[in-house]
């Protein structure tokens, strides 16, 4: 069975015996309750690289106050299989008190961390930021794994590593999708039956707006139009944001006439769900 490790200390026992033998190690960053979507990222770390680390751990630092830390699904023993399916090297899952023993250090990125995700959830990116670079220091990866799922968090992660110099690549993949198209998230384990047929407008609104943008439309405006209007026919569904962004500077655009990042998040009765498309 895979090692399910819960020290610092012993994992970087491993990571020095594999740097020891030359090897290359990628490591990719969870918070557990294993789908598809964070499968497709192992798989593709193993792809990559000679060692795989998977990290599984809920992070108290990244949750606000009001949010859904204590009731967060967890299933060590279903994670473990799942990455020893995926042929990662080994599990980092640490208690909070492992990864946090009386910090006075965060990470904290600007700008690009006050709009989107940020304006609902103030303190998420600084706890986000300050756990992938204790990770990136615990581990040493040659590469480092995150879904665009979390657009946002990509985005500031690859900003954190450019401004910080961390010798670390960042390969973003592709968002892993039920088949009826809602985007895979442990967080979809929260949804009744009725709220699961729900969730499907926010796949099904940046269908439609995509295929604007795709027949032409440049008008921001009206693209937002249409995605609220598509999410507001679901009476289960609340609107958080809906925005389009320069994919660069995650600023609002006007007009569509460079790479964008069109994003949503909506609740469906009490869960938040995320989605969103790029248009190169
Ligand atoms: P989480 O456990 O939700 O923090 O996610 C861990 C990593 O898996 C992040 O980089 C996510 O973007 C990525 N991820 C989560 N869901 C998906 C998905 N449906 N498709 C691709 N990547 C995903």
């Amino acid at each position: 069975m895979i090692p399910v490790v819960k020290t610092i200390d012993e994992v970087r026992k491993y990571v020095n015996e594999w740097r020891r033998a030359g090897k290359t190690v990628g490591l990719v960053p969870t918070m557990g309750y294993l789908h598809e979507g964070h499968r497709s990222l192992i798989v593709r770390a193993v792809a990559e690289n000679d060692c795989v680390v998977v990290s599984d751990f809920v992070n108290p630092t990244q949750f606000g106050p009001n949010e859904d830390f204590e009731s967060y699904p967890r299933d060590i023993n279903a994670d473990a299989s799942l990455c020893e399916g995926a042929g990662a090297s080994i599990i980092f899952n640490p208690e909070p008190e492992e990864m946090y023993d009386n910090a006075l250090t965060t990470v904290s990125v600007a700008e690009i961390t006050s709009g989107l995700c940020g304006k609902t959830r103030p303190t998420h990116f600084a706890g986000v930021c300050t756990v992938v670079s204790k990770l990136f220091n615990i581990v040493k990866p040659d590469r480092a794994y995150f879904g665009q799922k979390d657009a946002q968090q990509l985005c500031v992660i690859r900003k954190m590593v450019k401004d910080l110099n961390f010798d670390i690549e960042i390969v973003g993949c592709p968002i892993v999708r039920e088949e009826d198209g809602l985007a895979k998230s442990s967080r979809n384990t929260y949804l009744s039956e009725e709220e699961r047929q729900a969730a499907l407008c926010l796949s099904r609104s940046l269908k439609k707006g995509r295929k604007m943008i795709e027949d032409g439309e440049h008008s921001t405006e009206k693209v937002i139009a249409a995605i609220r209007a598509e999410i507001e026919s679901e009476k289960l569904a609340k609107i958080d944001y809906v925005e389009i962004v320069a994919l660069d500077t995650l600023k609002p655009v006007s007009e569509i006439n460079v790479p964008v990042l069109a994003a949503i998040a909506v609740y469906i009765g009490k869960t938040r769900l995320i989605d969103n498309f790029i248009i190169e």
